[in-house]
C-alpha cells in the first residue's frame, strides 16, 4: 500500500481558538490591529509581522504566554480520536503551524498528545519585554511565513506517495496547491475557490475521519477527482483567520 501523510495546521484547525488573535488583543499595544490587517490582506508574511507585534507587546511572559493559551486553547473534539484512527490505518500524521511552538507543545501535552510531531515557530523569553522568534522552518528565498509550510511538505515527499493537507487560513493556501488532497474551511477554502484547488469542505476533523474511512484505502486519491465541491459550510462564517 502507498505511504499516507496527514498534515495539519494547529491554530482554527486542530485547536478551535486561535491563540495568536487573542495573544494580540489581550497582550499588545492597539497598533497589533494594523500589523494583523497587513498580514491578513497578504501585505506582509508572519515572519515580517511576528516581530512587529512583539515589539508592541508589553508585560508577556512565557508563563502569561502558556497560561493564556492553556485557558483558551480547545481542541476539536473529534482530533484525538482521528490520531488513533490514523494510526490505525497506518497514515503518518503530522502538525505544521505558524503559531508558535511554547504553546502548541503544552496544549498538546495537556490532551495526552505529545508525541505527535510538530513543526513551528520558535518563541523565547531572553529578558523582561523582549520577545525573541526564531524561523527554523523558514524558507530564505521566499521570506513571506515563519513556518514554510511547502517546505515541509515537500521534504515529506520521498517519504510519502499521497500528502494529504488539512488546514483553514492563509498560511496554508500555498501548501495546499502542493498536496495531493486538501480539507479546506474558512479563508483556505475561500482561497481554494478563487485558485481553483480541489478540496473537501470539512467542519471539523469528525468529518474528514467519516470521508477518509468511506474511501477504499487504496485509492484516497480518488476523493479529490471531481475537483471543487461545496461542502457542509457552504454559508457559515468562520470566525478564525487572525495571524495565525
Ligand atoms: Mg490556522
Amino acid at each position: 500500500m502507498n505511504r499516507v501523510l496527514l498534515m495539519s495546521d494547529f491554530d482554527g484547525t486542530i485547536c478551535s481558538v486561535d491563540v495568536g488573535d487573542g495573544l494580540g488583543a489581550r497582550f499588545a499595544a492597539p497598533e497589533w490591529r494594523d500589523i494583523d490587517r497587513a498580514y491578513n490582506e497578504g501585505r506582509i508574511g508572519s515572519r515580517l509581522a511576528y516581530p512587529r507585534i512583539a515589539a508592541l507587546m508589553r508585560g508577556l511572559t512565557r508563563d502569561h504566554l502558556l497560561a493564556f493559551a492553556l485557558e483558551r486553547a480547545r481542541l476539536d473534539p473529534g482530533f484525538p480520536a482521528f490520531v488513533s484512527f490514523c494510526r490505525e490505518r497506518g497514515y503518518d500524521f503530522m502538525i505544521v503551524s505558524d503559531g508558535l511552538d511554547v504553546y502548541i507543545r503544552a496544549i498538546l501535552e495537556r490532551e495526552g498528545l505529545a508525541d505527535i510531531e510538530f513543526y513551528a515557530n520558535a518563541v523565547s523569553f531572553p529578558e523582561a519585554d523582549r520577545i525573541a522568534f526564531a524561523f527554523p522552518h523558514a524558507n530564505v528565498r521566499c521570506g513571506k511565513c515563519g513556518t514554510c509550510k511547502t517546505g515541509l511538505l515537500a521534504r515529506q515527499r520521498r517519504r510519502h506517495d499521497l500528502i494529504l493537507y488539512v488546514g483553514d487560513g492563509h498560511s496554508d493556501v500555498c501548501p495546499a496547491q502542493h498536496a495531493d488532497g486538501v480539507f479546506a474551511k474558512g479563508i483556505l477554502r475561500e482561497k481554494c475557490l478563487l485558485n481553483g484547488t480541489p478540496f473537501r469542505s470539512y467542519r471539523n476533523f469528525t468529518d474528514i475521519q467519516r470521508i477518509l474511512a468511506a474511501a477504499e484505502p487504496g485509492a484516497l486519491g480518488s476523493i479529490w477527482k471531481d475537483g471543487l465541491e461545496e461542502g457542509p459550510e457552504k454559508g457559515e462564517r468562520h470566525v478564525s483567520g487572525g495571524l495565525i
